[in-house]
């Protein structure tokens, strides 16, 4: 005889102690109505705020209906999970060190997407050992899905005015990750926007990319520059951007909800120790081999070793004029990529001022 289905209430019940079991720090539920959403999308893509990111265009049908995407979908559910495995003071530490890149904390350990994935399947296959085979789909950001909104709409958090999703008791340094799902599950409430006055993440923004509350130029944004962006970065942005070799946590680092930040249970997200300890000038000199060997199951790896060097070029350049950074720099400047050597020689102008 089959076992009798739960209730949709204890299956929500299930499913929420089943995310927590695997890692995940809250769950949330929703049946998304992403029609404003899509619409501001729109305008920030015609503004062109988005730069060379053409794959924010693409799909835009498959972005505002989750049904489009996965057929059937009747719920969305929203996962969080906490990446940080050391404290804040360390990020405020390798910031102010010139010698040291500053990478942003969700890179320092093991690619994400991996994880998440993994553990988002395996909340599904417990969700069927009580429900029977049910139709879904698992994301971690690598599909068209508007997922900070979704996850607003779940109740998970708000958009802070940085543009990221934002949690009373976990803050903001933590992915996002959902299950499309045609299980009839009880959906939850938005929560308030907890923001009021406060505007330190605009102000703080090394390069201003943050035009106004919850408008983001992510053509100025050092996560854009040093992840996304594929050729030169804009010399009138390169000395804003210090020592942040990969990404920027600034806006994050400032916000005051980030004292509840979480620390994560999963040990795949302790840093590298080399991505902890390497000075620039080490990291500077790793051949593509290296570069490759060394950050082999990274996120880092997908910008490759050229965008590497051109970001730890510009790093260089914003640090003080030792001999062993200018040493490094000259070793580099007969690189057979014109743009790393470009941003050689800006290096080298700069600390020759
Ligand atoms: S720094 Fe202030 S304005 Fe920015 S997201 Fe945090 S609370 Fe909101």
């Amino acid at each position: 005889m089959m076992p009798a289905l739960p209730c949709p209430h204890a299956l929500k019940l299930l499913l929420t102690q089943n995310a927590l079991d695997l890692g995940f720090d809250a769950v949330s539920v929703t049946r998304p109505d992403l029609r404003e959403a899509t619409l501001r999308l729109q305008a920030w893509l015609d503004a062109g705020h988005h730069g060379e990111m053409n794959f924010m265009r693409q799909h835009a049908a498959l972005r505002a209906d989750p049904t489009a995407l996965h057929p059937g979908t009747l719920r969305v559910i929203s996962v969080c999970m906490p990446y940080l495995t050391t404290p804040l003071s360390e990020a405020e530490t390798a910031l102010t060190d010139p010698d040291r890149g500053y990478i942003s904390r969700y890179a320092l350990g093991r690619d994400y997407h991996k994880v998440l994935r993994s553990r988002l399947q395996q909340l599904a296959h417990r969700l069927e050992q009580h429900w029977g085979p049910f139709n879904y789909r698992v994301f971690t950001d690598s599909a068209p899905v508007l997922e900070v909104e979704i996850a607003h709409q779940g109740g998970l958090g708000w958009r802070g005015k940085h543009t990221l999703l934002l949690r009373r008791d976990g803050g903001s340094f933590f992915f996002l990750g959902e299950i499309y799902t045609d299980l009839p599950l009880p959906v939850d409430a938005p929560v308030e926007d907890h923001c009021g006055t406060c505007q330190s993440c605009i102000d703080v923004c090394p390069t201003q990319a943050i035009l106004g509350p919850y408008r983001l130029d992510a053509q100025r944004c050092i996560s854009y520059l040093t992840i996304e962006l594929k050729g030169a970065i804009p010399e009138p942005l390169r000395p804003l951007i210090g020592n942040r070799i990969y990404g920027c946590d600034d806006c994050q680092l400032v916000c005051p909800w980030n004292r509840f930040a979480q620390q994560s249970p999963v040990s795949d997200f302790a840093p590298r120790r080399v991505l902890q300890s390497d000075q620039l000038v080490a990291l500077f000199s790793w051949d593509e081999t290296r570069f490759n060997d060394q950050l082999a199951g990274s996120a880092i790896r997908r910008i490759g070793h050229e965008r590497w060097l051109r970001n730890i070029a510009v790093a260089l350049g914003n640090g003080p004029p030792q001999s062993q950074a200018i040493a490094a720099l000259h070793q580099r400047q007969d690189h057979p990529s014109a743009l790393v050597r470009e941003h050689v020689n800006w290096a080298l102008r700069r600390l020759s001022e």
